[in-house]
C-alpha cells in the first residue's frame, strides 16, 4: 500500500519488451510537429554510446508546453516507449508534501533512481508547482520548501553529465512563469509546444479511441463527423467522449454504439467543459474565422509589412486570444513610419472584417486595439514621428501612469488629439483593404471554419505569392 512514507513516490514503468503499458508514438495522434521534435531525443538514447564517443553535448532536457489534457505525459511515455528505456514519473505537485524537508529528498531519490538505470526518461509533469519563478506567488507560503525543491532540481541537473544518459522532460501549460533558471542552456533548453488538436488532428485522436469500441459500424464512419463536432477539444476530452459514448450506449442497453450516443455524449463532455470555459460557440467560431482571416488578408496586401504569415489558426487555446495567426520572427530591429502604418493595419484587420462582412463588431479586437492604442502613442510621443508633437521622446503610456506626467496638459491634449486621428486614419485605410479583398477574406474565413488551421502554402494559393518584397 501507499503509506504515509510512499506518497509521492516516483512511478516508474519500465518500457522493457514486457511491459503491458508501453506506448509509441502511433499512439500518440495528431501532434507531427512535437513528434519530429522529440526524435532528437530518441535517437540519442538509443545510440547513447556513440554519442559518448563523438564527445557530443546532447541537450539534457524538454520542456513540453501546452494545455492540460494534449497529451504531454502521453508523448513522453511514447518517447521511452520508442527507446526502449524506462521512463520515471512524477507530478510537480507531488514534491510538494505538508512534511517540511520532503520535496528535496524526493528529487534526490527520483534522479539518483533514474541514473541507476540509465539511459531512461524522467518526466516532471505540472512543472510549473515547483519551477514557478523564485519570489513570486508570495501569499501562498511553503515558499522555502519550493525553493529549496527547484534549487535541488537545478543540482540534480547540472550534477549529472550530458554523458550519464538521462533526458528529464517537464509539463507545464505555463512556461511564462517559470523560474529563469530552469530555462538555462544545459538544463530544459528546447521548447516543444502541443497546441490542441485541429480538426485533422481531432479525427486521428477518434480513430484510436473508435478501435476500442463496439460500434454499428465502420470507425471510419464516425471519426470525420465527430471532430467536426468536437473543436477546442484536447485529446483527453476525445478520449472522455468515446468512454460517455459506451457508457450511454450500456445505460440503454444498445449491443453497439450509435451515433446518437456520441451525440449524447459530445453535449455531456462539453457541459463540463463551458464550466472551465473552454468552448466556443458556432456564431463565435465565424466571427473568429472572419477576424483571423481580416487580419492575414490586411497584414498581406499592406505593402511595408514584412514578417509572412506562417500560420492562422481558430484553435481556441483556453483564456487567451480566440484564434491566433504566428508570424515568422521579425529581424530587424528598426521599423519605419510607413512600416508601422502598415502593422497597424494589420492589427485593425480583424475588427474591419467583422465590420465589413458580417455586419456587427464583437469584443474580440480589445487585444487588437490595446496593441494598436500602445504602438500610435508610440511612435507619437516616443519615436517622434508627429509633426504636431515634434521631436519630444516622452514617457511610454504604461509609465506614464505611475508618476506625475513629465509634460504640460496642453502637450497631452496634442497627443490624445494625435493618437486619435492616427488611428481612424489607420482604420479607414484597413476598411478600404478589407473592401477591396472581400472575397477573399470570406474565402479564407470558410476555409478556416472547415480547416482551423491555414499554412503559408494555404494562404498563398488563395491569395497568390506575396506582391512585395520584404524590407
Ligand atoms: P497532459 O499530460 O498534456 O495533461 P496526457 O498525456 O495526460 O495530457 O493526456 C491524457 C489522456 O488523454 C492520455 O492518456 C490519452 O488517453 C489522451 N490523449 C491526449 N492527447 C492525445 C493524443 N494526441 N493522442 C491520443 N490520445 C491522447
Amino acid at each position: 500500500g501507499r503509506g504515509i512514507f510512499n506518497i509521492g513516490k516516483a512511478q516508474i514503468t519500465k518500457m522493457d519488451k514486457n511491459a503491458k503499458d508501453k506506448v509509441f508514438f502511433k499512439d500518440v495522434a495528431g501532434c507531427d510537429e512535437a513528434k519530429q521534435e522529440i526524435m532528437e531525443f530518441v535517437h540519442f538514447l538509443k545510440n547513447s554510446k556513440k554519442y559518448e564517443e563523438l564527445g557530443a553535448k546532447i541537450p539534457k532536457g524538454a520542456l513540453l508546453v501546452g494545455p492540460p489534457g494534449t497529451g504531454k505525459t502521453l508523448l513522453a511515455k511514447a518517447t521511452a516507449g520508442e527507446s526502449g528505456v524506462p521512463f520515471l514519473s512524477m507530478s510537480g505537485s507531488d514534491f510538494m508534501e505538508m512534511i517540511v524537508g520532503v520535496g528535496p529528498s524526493r528529487v534526490r531519490s527520483l534522479f539518483q533512481e533514474a541514473r541507476q538505470c540509465a539511459p531512461s526518461i524522467v518526466f516532471i509533469d505540472e512543472i510549473d508547482a515547483i519551477g514557478r519563478e523564485r519570489g513570486r506567488g508570495g501569499f501562498s507560503g511553503g515558499n522555502d520548501e519550493r525553493e529549496s525543491t527547484l534549487n535541488q532540481l537545478l543540482v540534480e541537473m547540472d550534477g549529472f553529465g550530458t554523458t550519464s544518459g538521462v533526458v528529464v522532460l517537464a509539463g507545464t501549460n505555463r512556461p511564462d512563469i517559470l523560474d529563469r533558471a530552469l530555462l538555462r542552456p544545459g538544463r530544459f533548453d528546447r521548447q516543444i509546444t502541443i497546441d490542441k488538436p485541429d480538426i485533422k488532428g481531432r479525427d486521428q485522436i477518434f480513430q484510436i479511441y473508435l478501435k476500442k469500441l463496439k460500434l454499428d459500424n465502420e470507425p471510419s464512419y464516425y471519426s470525420q463527423p465527430l471532430a467536426a463536432l468536437t473543436p477546442g477539444f484536447a485529446g483527453a476530452d476525445i478520449a472522455n467522449v468515446c468512454n460517455e459514448a459506451a457508457l450511454i450506449a450500456a445505460r440503454n442497453e444498445s449491443a453497439a454504439i450509435t451515433m446518437e450516443h456520441f451525440e449524447a455524449a459530445i453535449d455531456r463532455v462539453i457541459g463540463g467543459l463551458e464550466k472551465k470555459n473552454k468552448v466556443i460557440s458556432k456564431l463565435e467560431r465565424r466571427t473568429v474565422a472572419y477576424h483571423e482571416s481580416g487580419r492575414s488578408v490586411a497584414g498581406r496586401v499592406s505593402n511595408h509589412s514584412r514578417d509572412p504569415l506562417l500560420k492562422v489558426s481558430i484553435v481556441p487555446r483556453g483564456n487567451a486570444a480566440l484564434g491566433f495567426a504566428q508570424y515568422a520572427p521579425n529581424e530587424n530591429l528598426l521599423m519605419t513610419k510607413e512600416q508601422l502604418f502598415d502593422v497597424t493595419c494589420m492589427t485593425l484587420g480583424g475588427r474591419a472584417a467583422e465590420q465589413v462582412l458580417l455586419g456587427k463588431i464583437s469584443t474580440g479586437a480589445q487585444n487588437d486595439l490595446e496593441k494598436v492604442t500602445k504602438m500610435t502613442y508610440a511612435q507619437i510621443a516616443v519615436y517622434g514621428f508627429s509633426d504636431k508633437v515634434g521631436l519630444l521622446s516622452l514617457p511610454r503610456r504604461d509609465d506614464a501612469f505611475e508618476m506625475t506626467k513629465p509634460y504640460s496638459n496642453k502637450t497631452g491634449a496634442i497627443i490624445d488629439g494625435e493618437v486619435r486621428e492616427w488611428v481612424g486614419k489607420a482604420y479607414e485605410r484597413t476598411v478600404q483593404l478589407i473592401e477591396e479583398h472581400k472575397e477573399h477574406v470570406a474565402q479564407i474565413a470558410e476555409l478556416l471554419l472547415e480547416k482551423e488551421i491555414l499554412h503559408q502554402e494555404d494562404l498563398v494559393r488563395i491569395l497568390g505569392e506575396r506582391p512585395y518584397k520584404s524590407g
